[in-house]
């Protein structure tokens, strides 16, 4: 970490004496959100400094908003390709969470072929229709905008006759009906588009060309799911099982010990990938195929993590959700610092599945990484 006076440390201080409880906006506005994006949404922060706001927020008790999707792949193409009156409009609130984002790409026919997408836009004066429906809309029931991905040259060959629109979700005609998944959250849902009309000012980049913007969209997506949380960034990592299981006296079985060795080196593996990320973005290029190799290493990682927490706790774990929190052998006391409480493992487990599959499946990264990195043959048509 870098040094206690180190100028940036010194300079955040200074700013978190004067705002000690900054509110989100504040906080968007000091660039703090998004310190790596450039001025005025961010600082320009290389990694190092990155660190330190990260450090500082952290020693401050301040936690920056929530906007996954906003945040972490819509902003990045609006800053890519928006026009300066779309960032002008849209990215504060969506740094400070005053505005959160949803993404309308799959489609009951268009998931991993996404390029087969059949909702139209048709333009009529000076706004769009829309005409359509998408799944798998995660945070749909409570986003104010979302990306969405429709088709404007239907006689174009696929790739070319895409554009990409921010929708307004209390558009009329946006119907949205909740999908409850097998952990009974309700995170993602059905969004139904009937003869929606979206101002021509919502067009991102040029008709046609939203493909290459999909791309970009699904490049930093997948660096966002790929973070240090076993579950796309989010919640326990390796360290923190290894710990638990350290902190709880060891276990004496020989395979759990090796799994717990093999989770450990890939978390470590995963660290030194995501650094590589972030020297390419240093070196200002937008995530490519390298992306997909880190994704895919970290779902399966995730998987592997939340299994081998099940598997320790043992017959037991099936028991868990009639069995108090407290006794959970995985579990702490739920209180923040002393690990994740049992609830998350749990969650975890049931969620994990899913993480090979959203944002891009396990099968598609890896033709990615074939054709893209490898140079093999693309898919053949089908
Ligand atoms: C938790 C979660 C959240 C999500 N959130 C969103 C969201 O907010 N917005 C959004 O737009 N979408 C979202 N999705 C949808 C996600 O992007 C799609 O589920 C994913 O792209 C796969 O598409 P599909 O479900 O239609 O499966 P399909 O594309 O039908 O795939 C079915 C199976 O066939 C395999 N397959 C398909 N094509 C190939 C091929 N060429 N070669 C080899 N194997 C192949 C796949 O790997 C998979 O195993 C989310 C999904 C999940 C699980």
């Amino acid at each position: 970490m870098p040094a206690e006076d180190d100028p940036h440390r010194a300079s955040l201080r200074r700013w978190l004496e004067a705002h000690p409880a900054p509110s989100a906006r504040e906080l968007a506005e000091s660039g703090l959100v998004a310190p790596h994006w450039p001025a005025p949404w961010g600082i320009g922060a290389d990694p190092t400094h990155q660190l330190i706001v990260d450090d500082e927020l952290r020693r401050g008790g301040v936690r920056r908003p929530t906007n996954t999707i906003g945040i972490g792949w819509a902003g990045p193409t609006l800053l890519f390709a928006g026009t300066p009156a779309q960032k002008d409009r849209y990215l504060f609130p969506l740094l400070s969470g005053e505005e959160i984002w949803c993404q309308l790409f799959s489609e009951p026919g268009a998931g991993s072929d996404l390029a087969s997408l059949t909702t139209r836009a048709v333009p009529d004066g000076d706004e769009w229709v829309v005409q359509g429906s998408k799944i798998w809309t995660s945070y749909a029931h409570s986003a104010q905008f979302g990306i969405l991905l429709a088709r404007t040259e239907p006689d174009a060959p696929v790739h070319q006759g895409i554009s990409y629109f921010i929708c307004p979700m209390d558009a009329p005609g946006v119907t949205v009906r909740p999908l409850i998944d097998m952990t009974g959250a309700h995170t993602f849902n059905e969004v139904f588009l009937d003869d929606v009309r979206i101002p021509a000012a919502n067009l991102v980049g040029t008709r046609g060309q939203g493909w290459s913007l999909a791309k970009v969209t699904l490049g930093n997506e997948r660096v966002s799911l790929s973070g240090a949380g076993a579950l796309w960034g989010m919640g326990p990592t390796a360290s923190d099982l290894v710990d638990r299981v350290r902190g709880s006296g060891g276990t004496g079985d020989p395979l759990l010990r090796q799994r717990l060795a093999r989770v450990w080196t890939e978390g470590e593996i995963l660290r030194l990938l995501r650094l590589r990320t972030v020297s390419a973005a240093l070196a200002g290029s937008e995530p490519g195929p390298e992306a997909s190799v880190r994704k895919a290493l970290a779902d399966e990682h995730g998987q592997h993590v939340m299994g081998l927490a099940r598997d320790l706790v043992g017959a037991r774990g099936m028991l868990q959700s009639t069995s108090p929190v407290s006794e959970h052998p995985m579990g702490g006391d739920g209180a923040e610092g002393s690990g994740w409480p049992a609830a998350l493992w749990d969650y975890g487990y049931l969620f994990a599945p899913a993480l090979t599959i959203g944002g891009g499946t396990a099968e598609v990264q890896r033709n990615i990484i074939a054709e893209r990195t490898l140079g093999l043959p693309h898919d053949p048509p089908v």
